[in-house]
């Protein structure tokens, strides 16, 4: 049986050990799979944020492994989608009607997948709220004209006249969203993903988000991910750690709180495991927490909008998942 309004919930802390964390994750992905009932050797497309990025998030990167094996052992053929500010050349058009956009351009290898696999850090974004499965599913999916129709008009801009020509922001961005030319940065409109992580770097306030553009950026981000999703009725797993402290690189790190130390959550519908999340947010940090935890937002902007956009064009379920925790 289906159940895909289900979230899978595991607490753990970010003084787990790899070994627990990876542990953890494969019980919830066999939770979710177990509900899917998917076909026998059901082709995966996976795309795992920050897979192989950084060595030293030994945590994060425990859970990888020992989920890829597991699937492997379950006969699940995998394909690694295109990391996120990787070319992905064939574009597919997923006609959308009543959304911010007219069609979200994927790419074909995450558009002919029958199901997905996308597992994230789940954190808050300066510019889209809640930076969870419904962003990560459209980034993920989007081919590289997608992902550019996507970030349009909210990169961060870099004001010559202030840079000093450090290099600290080219050091840092791990998706080679800006360059330096010996003399001053430019961000890279190609390649730059809006994350925020180099505004937090930047002594001299050079670096600056438009004003602006936060709602529309939301908007696409859930029809992109309505697009995904609406074509494949076996859907995938999701799996979303909220790790306090590994978490805290993925958002604006300066400005932003750290995230609480809540675990590992795993869903079948990116919907009801971005609602899961903020409900949970919020009652372990206080009720509007996640409102203002991002806080390059326009003030009173709905943290939630790009997942209840994803909801409203069918790429899940409602705002109240059944939560279900997995010891
Ligand atoms: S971190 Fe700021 S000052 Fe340094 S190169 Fe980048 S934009 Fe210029
Ligand atoms: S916002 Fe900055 S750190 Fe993020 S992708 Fe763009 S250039 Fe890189």
């Amino acid at each position: 049986m289906t159940r895909a309004g289900v979230v899978y919930h595991a607490p753990l802390t970010a003084a787990a050990d790899a070994a627990t964390v990876g542990g953890r994750a494969v019980r919830l992905v066999e939770a979710v799979l177990r509900d899917l009932d998917p076909p026998p050797g059901l082709p995966l497309a996976y795309h795992l944020q920050d897979h192989n990025r950084s060595r030293a998030e030994e945590q994060f990167l425990g859970w990888t492994v020992p989920v890829l094996d597991r699937l492997r052992e379950r006969g699940h053929a995998l394909a690694t989608l295109p990391p996120l500010a990787g070319p992905s050349p064939d574009a597919v058009g997923v006609p959308l009607q009543d959304a911010a956009v007219p069609f979200a351009s994927l790419s074909r290898d995450a558009h002919a997948a029958p199901g997905l696999l996308i597992g994230l850090r789940l954190g808050c974004h300066p510019r889209s709220g809640l930076a969870g499965a419904v962003r990560a599913t459209a980034l993920a999916c989007a081919s590289a004209e997608g992902k550019r129709a996507l970030q349009q008009g909210v990169q961060p801009r870099i004001e010559r006249a202030v840079c000093g020509g450090c290099g600290m922001c080219v050091s840092l961005c791990g998706n080679d969203g800006v360059r330096h030319n010996g003399h001053v940065a430019a961000i890279r409109p190609e390649t730059c993903l809006a994350c925020g992580d180099c505004l937090a770097e930047c002594h001299t306030g050079a670096l600056k988000f438009p004003e602006g553009g936060g709602d529309a950026l939301q908007a696409r981000l859930g029809a992109y991910a309505a697009a995904v999703v609406r074509g494949k009725p076996r859907r995938g797993v999701w799996l979303a750690f909220l790790l306090g402290e590994p978490q805290r690189r993925a958002v604006n790190l300066a400005r932003a709180a750290a995230l609480p130390d809540l675990g590992v959550l795993a869903a079948a519908d990116p919907v009801a495991l971005d609602f899961a999340a903020a409900a949970l947010l919020d009652g372990a940090a206080g009720p509007g927490w996640v409102a203002a935890c991002c806080p390059d937002r326009e003030p009173g902007a709905d943290p939630l909008l790009a997942v209840r956009e994803a909801a409203r064009l069918g790429a899940g379920s409602g705002e109240a998942p059944a939560i279900v925790t997995v010891g």
